[in-house]
């Protein structure tokens, strides 16, 4: 964790005069917070219902406020150690002011886990946490990703294809954006060689499932996926603005997943659609309506590419 802490105040341009610290894991004493969820629940066929509930996580949260002296380091440690066999799966860390964090991958197996965090910072902090080659090559990954999402979701003999045996509906649009998944994942096979779903664990989901929901009748939620279960990240209101969003559940995911700014940029172009549109009807406008999400995505990770001086892809 010592990176962590150097990785962030280098991207701190200007010198703070304090910093706070927020580690949150699970702990020994089980501490538990409730998160709000929702899920879509089938009243009967054709219509959905979103079902809201609560789910506790465990949680650790220890808080560091630390000061900065003129010159010199601040340096400190805090170690702890938690019983039980289950793996934790919601550890998060956080500076305020700043929206990056880390997601330490816990030991498994054994009895116990021990989490040592420590801090070092200062003006000469000398742990490059990751190697910039390496950041620039997983954009350039992302983009090369989206394009083929884009490229694919272009096709019209796929659209045809699915129109032709599946109809223009719901069924048609649901086998089509298989059939979609099932060509980029072939392309883009997961580290074992599995395909790879596609933004499987975010989702944008109108209060109103059915097709027949149009413009203004939905309020919109990004969600995100733990254990199955969805959580919201970010709620709308019909006019597709911000009404509520959880930092803390942005930056867990963020700690998960390197494209998650990225993906929300997509997501949220969903909500822009779905509010000023309603949910798409077709083949055609469910295609289109991803592809509007794929670009505003792919805008961000060029963004990205230039902000770290990488070569360009195209
Ligand atoms: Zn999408």
């Amino acid at each position: 964790m010592p990176e962590f802490a150097s990785q962030l105040l280098q991207m701190y341009q200007n010198t703070p005069d304090s910093l706070s610290l927020t580690i949150k894991g699970p702990a020994e004493a089980r501490m538990s917070e409730k998160l709000e969820g929702f899920r879509l629940k089938q009243v009967k066929k054709g219509v959905c219902k979103a079902e809201s509930y609560e789910k506790t996580v465990p949680l650790f949260a220890i808080g560091l406020h630390l000061d900065l002296p003129e010159s010199g380091s601040v340096q400190g440690s805090h170690d702890w150690y938690t019983e039980g066999k289950s793996v934790p799966t919601y550890f998060s860390a956080s500076f305020s002011n700043i929206g990056g964090m880390i997601k330490e991958k816990p030991a498994t197996g054994g009895s116990g886990v021990n989490y040592t965090i420590s801090w070092n910072i200062g003006e000469d902090v000398n742990q490059p946490w990751e190697d910039p080659d390496d950041d620039c090559e997983k954009i350039s990954n992302k983009i090369k990703w989206v394009n083929k999402v884009l490229e694919t979701y272009k096709d019209e003999t796929l659209r045809d294809w699915a129109r032709k045996f599946h109809g223009d509906g719901r069924k048609g649009m649901s086998e089509y954006q298989k059939e979609v998944e099932r060509e980029v994942s072939e392309a883009f096979p997961d580290t074992k060689g599995n395909p790879a779903g596609i933004h499987s664990e975010f989702q944008t989901n109108p209060n109103c499932t059915t097709d027949d929901c149009g413009a203004g009748e939905n309020a919109p939620v990004i969600g995100g996926i733990i254990d199955g279960e969805s959580f919201s990240i970010m709620e709308f209101d019909s006019d597709g603005d911000l009404v509520s969003a959880d930092d803390d559940l942005m930056n867990y995911f963020r700690g998960q997943n390197d494209g998650f700014d990225g993906i929300m940029d997509h997501e949220k172009q969903h909500v822009d659609d779905l509010t000023s549109m309603g949910y798409p009807k077709s083949i055609d406008e469910w295609a289109e309506f991803e592809i509007r999400g794929f670009k505003q995505e792919l805008e961000h990770y060029k963004r990205q590419l230039m902000e770290k001086d990488c070569e360009p892809v195209f």
